[in-house]
């Protein structure tokens, strides 16, 4: 069936709606997720939103230069302004729709200090700030009677002029967008979803990974999806690896212990209760978030240990109930009283600071196609994202696309030629085993050799191993009918690849990126 919408969104997370609020008033919107509209990374972000806010003590300078710092001088500098200085009226946008940002007894916003952050600047709603952002959102877009959202389809491929039978190649240079084909698993039908934009907005890639704090829906189909249609995708070597995810073995996502409790004053201490953060950092367990991951994954390779401690029994235990209920709760449903126990903590696969590469506008190279949240590459996150700094960049670049796109969309049309999704001479795919096994080797290659520390050796034997699997994939995809799982493991593969063969270019240690081959860190 062909579905039309002047502009189709692809994903429900704070990228997606945000963009979604913005257009509605120009033209009909499809809201699309992969599972329902409440997962998503959004849902789980829990630390806050960086914004500079109390002028008395903070400028835009700093965040600038906190931004600069931490994504190791690679960051692009006009990416990190337009976001730094824009920060302020998403803030305002985001409270408009509903979104309540603690503030203290004064009535000011309550500002939390994060890793890596010189001042205190992170807004946040208890310590499940975007689980409020997503229901407000969810509530703001479902209100819009231009939105129709539409839950549990999966966006397999975008359509460019591939679709009209012309050769498309990364320098063809007027590729265009019109859509994408959108599968229903519960139906297996594919649908023609026809946009005169399209804004990709899937998230991130944790899920390649096997362990990992991001919902499982996280598998980097948008950024997968740009690279086949021969769109261009950077910077993916830069994954981060949250140091200090809840030690939980079989948890899948794991449970984040958020970054504030170290800047609430959590204390680092390795299995035998002894601090360890001076070897590595003046700034101990302030420090930013590779330093701490990269210290962590080296006492625990060190010491044969699966996990560390973080230490908050020497806080006031009715203050650290009420700054972290939820992380109260969940440690103690395990027998954990942080109050008075130790948290054990491992460093687990995060946040994807690389992407589909977007310019100011949040277009990507494809014509009609923009990008924005973590499936993007702004530039802002260099080689590795400051704490809180991901969340306002989805609403400062949504903004940007909803924009720029407004300001072109007259001059856009249906293209009615695309054909209809061709799955001839395929049949039902065989045994699920086949999908679920590949996706656990995806993982187990990733987590084991293109983790945290890398080499050249590594990479190589990843790169083997993951070609395997590629042949075998590309093959079963072409003879099954569609199904969400076998996309998926493509995806994953294909996203797999880009960070592999990224990080292989990169010879140097750089932000979130080490490798022992060339050691040297620029810091
Ligand atoms: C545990 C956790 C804590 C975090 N804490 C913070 C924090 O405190 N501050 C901060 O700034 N950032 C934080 N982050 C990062 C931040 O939450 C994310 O970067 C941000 O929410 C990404 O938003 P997004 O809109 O790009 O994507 P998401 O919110 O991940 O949404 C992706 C959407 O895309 C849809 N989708 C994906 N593939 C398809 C497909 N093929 N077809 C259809 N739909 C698809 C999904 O269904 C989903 O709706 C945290 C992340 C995690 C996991």
């Amino acid at each position: 069936m062909v579905k039309k919408f002047d502009f189709l969104v692809i994903g429900s997370g704070i990228a997606g709606m945000s963009f979604a609020l913005k257009v509605a008033h120009k033209g009909k919107v499809a809201l699309i997720c992969k599972s329902e509209l409440e997962e998503a990374n959004t849902y789980f972000a829990q630390g806050g939103v960086a914004s500079v806010t109390n002028l008395m003590v903070d400028n835009f300078d700093k965040h600038i230069e906190d931004t600069m710092i931490a994504g190791d001088w690679i960051s692009d500098r006009e990416a990190v302004e337009k976001v730094v200085r824009e920060a302020p009226a998403q803030i305002e946008a985001l409270i408009n729709w509903g979104v309540d940002f603690d503030k203290n007894e004064q009535g000011e916003f309550d500002l939390h200090r994060e890793g890596g952050h010189s001042e205190f600047r992170i807004l946040h709603h208890k310590d499940n700030t975007g689980a409020e952002i997503q229901d407000s959102l969810i509530k703001a877009v479902k209100q819009h009677p231009n939105i129709t959202v539409i839950e549990n389809q999966f966006a397999i491929e975008i359509l460019t002029q591939h679709h009209l039978g012309f050769t498309v190649t990364r320098q063809t240079p007027d590729t265009e967008c019109y859509g994408a084909y959108v599968l229903d698993p519960s139906t297996g039908k594919v649908d023609t979803y026809l946009s005169k934009v399209t804004l990709m907005a899937t998230g991130g890639v944790g899920a390649v990974y096997q362990t990992t704090t991001n919902p499982l829906v996280a598998t980097g189909d948008g950024i997968a999806m740009v690279y086949r249609a021969k769109g261009t995708v950077k910077d993916m070597e830069f994954v981060q690896f949250h140091p200090t995810a809840l030690y939980h073995p079989g948890d899948r996502p794991s449970f984040l212990i958020t970054e504030a409790m170290r800047g609430y004053g959590g204390v680092l201490r390795t299995m035998d209760g002894n601090e360890f953060m001076q070897k590595y950092d003046a700034r101990l367990s302030l420090a930013p978030r590779d330093i701490v991951a990269r210290a962590i994954d080296n006492e625990m390779k060190n010491r044969g240990d699966d996990h560390v401690y973080l230490d908050v029994t020497h806080k006031d235990p009715e203050l650290t109930k009420k700054h972290f209920p939820n992380i109260y709760e969940k440690c103690l449903s395990l027998g954990i009283d942080i109050t008075k126990d130790y948290i054990p903590v491992a460093p687990s696969a995060h946040y994807l600071c690389g992407g589909i590469k977007v310019d100011l506008d949040a277009q990507s190279s494809i014509k009609r196609l923009y990008a924005a949240g973590e499936c993007s590459c702004t530039g802002l996150h260099g080689g590795n994202r400051l704490a809180s700094n991901s969340l306002i960049e989805a609403a400062v670049y949504a903004d940007a696309a909803a924009k720029h796109c407004l300001a072109l969309i007259d001059n856009y049309a249906y293209n009615e030629n695309i054909p209809d999704w061709n799955d001839e001479g395929t049949s039902s795919p065989e045994e699920m085993v086949l999908i679920t096994q590949s996706m656990k080797e995806v993982n187990q290659i990733m987590s084991t050799y293109v983790g945290i520390v890398r080499s050249d050796l590594r990479l190589k034997r990843a790169w083997d191993r993951l070609d395997i699997l590629y042949e075998e994939t590309e093959s079963l995809f072409k003879r099954s009918v569609a199904t969400k799982e076998i996309c998926e493991l493509r995806n994953m593969i294909n996203v797999g690849y880009l960070i592999m063969r990224q990080a292989m270019e990169r010879k140097e240690s750089r932000g979130l990126h080490y490798t022992i081959d060339y050691p040297h860190i620029s810091k």
